[in-house]
């Protein structure tokens, strides 16, 4: 295969267009075959409103050998993309079925690899399956009662099932696990675009059928999925068979609909509870398992109107349609404050909507979500800033959930149950917003009129506006007076890193803490590629679990 890149065409370019410049560039004669796959496409805005594609693409012809020999063009070489290949299992005996705790991206991609591979993994998610979870979350927006059992945060899919669905991830990948994640989510119905765009998307309304389809799989592989059902207790138990070098574990699981219990044993447990868990947090902290507190990052979700953006980004005016069937576009602003602050913007949903994410009563959390269209009218993103355990306060390695509980309690507060609500200028200014602008809220779940700068200790409240004033001056119209602000953005990514050593397992024993709640991802995508990595240090060590034994 012959990799050409940096080819360049208008954006509203057809395929035809693109075949044409892959033979010219390659000089394949006129009715000479090849084929080619995209391998990536990213938007180049740089001589706005001129707009073009910038393609990668992998070519297959005939006299590859010597068309490279002849080649004079920098941007054309052989293809040597990395394809990803799982690991020959190991060699110890696996006495029961490995154990995946969590089914948002870590649990699901963790689940899948192992059920591909003959390891019949049994998975248990404290929420509900994607359907009735939607069922749930669309209740709590419209009602204000929360079902802290299944929620933005719990359920199938985890905290990546209600969300933009952005499939980007900065983790570097050697091993080609990045592609094979995007190629299982095509498998299952994702658009295949995805495989080669940029800033992939999906979208929740997608979202829910990929997971869903995923898990159908799993179980046909020989896999278990139960949902409802939580893991309240992990304990060393003794050692199974002769062969088995460790110890294994002892599980506790209770079905979240009845609080009845029972126990399951197990060499392997993939623990993928995500960064909301906090209770299964405090039950290994108190199990004595090694974790520290980790820095993250605070702050609000800002919503500007999609045209002001689309204008900024593409060059267009403001309320003209978008050039080219383009998507709805996104930003990216970060600025570092004198005081040694930085503040940014993060997990930006174009077209997309606020959303109360709680899942504690009493408590309000933010984030941002959009469906596969991106047709909302507004643009949100976060707007926050990092903090560290010093922040915190305490030797607890649990203090930084401590710290993310304040906030969500002060924003329940200032909310009065709802998700609490105030204008860029107010929040300068210090005062309760009284009526909305011209910004429209695109808010899932109730809001209310109240002090959002006052979640926030003094010095992350100046930062935050520091920063907005910074990125105004990037992209105008950013500080304006009616942006709409609200609060809490507290769950950006895990307080706390469950420690595991170089075969990913903790010092309890057949424990394997994976995923963002362990402090191992930030994202959709890199939380998927954390379970492949985890499956592998399985496979590594056991051979496929023998239904016969
Ligand atoms: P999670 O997805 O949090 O999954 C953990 C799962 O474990 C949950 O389903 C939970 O119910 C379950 N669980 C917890 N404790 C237990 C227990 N004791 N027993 C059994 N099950 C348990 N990231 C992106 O890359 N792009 C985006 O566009 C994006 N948008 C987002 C929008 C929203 C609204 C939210 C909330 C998050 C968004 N994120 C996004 C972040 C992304 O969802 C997470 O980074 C990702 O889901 C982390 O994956 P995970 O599998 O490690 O954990």
């Amino acid at each position: 295969m012959i990799r050409i890149q940096q080819l360049k065409l208008h954006t509203g370019h057809s395929e035809a267009q693109l075949e044409e410049k892959i033979r010219k560039t390659l000089r394949i004669r006129e009715g000479e075959n090849f084929s080619y796959r995209i391998v990536r496409r990213s938007l180049d805005a740089r001589k706005k409103p001129e707009l073009f594609y910038v393609y990668t693409v992998d070519v297959s012809t005939k006299g590859e050998k010597a068309l490279l020999r002849k080649n004079r063009n920098k941007h054309v070489q052989e293809s040597r993309e990395v394809r990803y290949s799982f690991p020959e299992p190991g060699s110890e005996k696996m006495h029961c079925r490995p154990v995946v705790a969590g089914f948002g991206p870590a649990g699901l991609f963790a689940a899948y690899m192992l059920a591909l591979h003959g390891y019949r993994p049994v998975v248990v998610e404290r929420g509900m399956d994607a359907l009735q979870r939607k069922k749930d979350v669309e209740t709590f927006w419209e009602t204000g009662v929360l079902d802290v059992r299944s929620n933005v945060q719990f359920g199938e899919g985890g905290a990546g099932t209600f969300s933009d669905g952005k499939l980007n991830t900065l983790v570097k990948d050697k091993y080609g696990r990045n592609r094979k994640v995007l190629e299982i989510l095509c498998d299952h119905g994702a658009p295949e675009e995805i495989a080669y765009d940029a800033k992939p998307h999906i979208g929740t309304d997608l979202l829910i059928q990929v997971v869903t389809r995923m898990r159908e799989e799993i179980i046909r592989m020989g896999g278990q999925v139960c949902f409802h059902t939580q893991l309240v207790s992990a304990e060393p138990a003794a050692p199974l068979g002769r062969d088995a070098e460790e110890g294994s574990l002892s599980l506790v699981l209770e079905d979240t609909l009845t609080g009845k219990r029972r126990e399951e044993t197990t060499q392997a447990l993939i623990l993928a509870i995500g960064h909301s868990a906090r209770d299964t947090f405090a039950m290994l902290r108190d199990r004595g398992v090694p974790m520290e507190a980790k820095s993250f990052a605070v702050g609000v979700r800002a919503e500007h109107p999609q045209s002001m953006i689309d204008a900024d980004q593409y060059g267009t005016k403001e309320g003209a349609d978008r050039p080219d069937g383009l998507p709805a576009a996104a930003y990216k602003l970060t600025c570092q404050l004198p005081e040694g602050r930085g503040v940014y913007t993060f997990c930006m949903c174009p077209g997309g909507y606020v959303v109360n994410a709680s899942s504690e009563e009493g408590r309000v959390a933010v984030n941002g979500m959009s469906y596969h269209d991106r047709a909302g009218r507004n643009a949100n993103s976060a707007v926050i800033v990092t903090v560290t355990p010093e922040d915190f306060g305490g030797e607890d390695p649990l203090a930084g959930v401590e710290f993310q509980r304040k906030l969500e309690e002060r924003a329940c507060q200032a909310g009065q149950g709802k998700v609490p609500v105030q204008l860029f200028g107010d929040f300068c200014r210090g005062k309760i917003s009284e009526r909305i602008g011209e910004v429209k809220p695109q808010i899932k779940g109730g809001f209310s009129f109240g002090d959002v700068r006052g979640i926030f200790p003094e010095e992350i409240g100046d930062a935050i506006e520091r920063g907005i004033r910074e990125f105004g001056r990037k992209l105008p119209g950013y500080d304006r007076e009616d942006a709409v602000l609200s609060g809490v953005e507290s769950r950006t990514s895990s307080p706390v890193r469950i420690l595991r050593d170089e075969g990913l397992e903790s010092s309890l024993r057949g424990l394997y803490p994976c995923g963002e709640g362990a402090g191992y991802a930030g994202g959709i995508m890199s939380a998927a590629m954390d379970g492949m990595k985890v499956a592998e240090a399985v496979a590594r060590k056991y051979r496929p679990f023998d239904k016969d034994a």
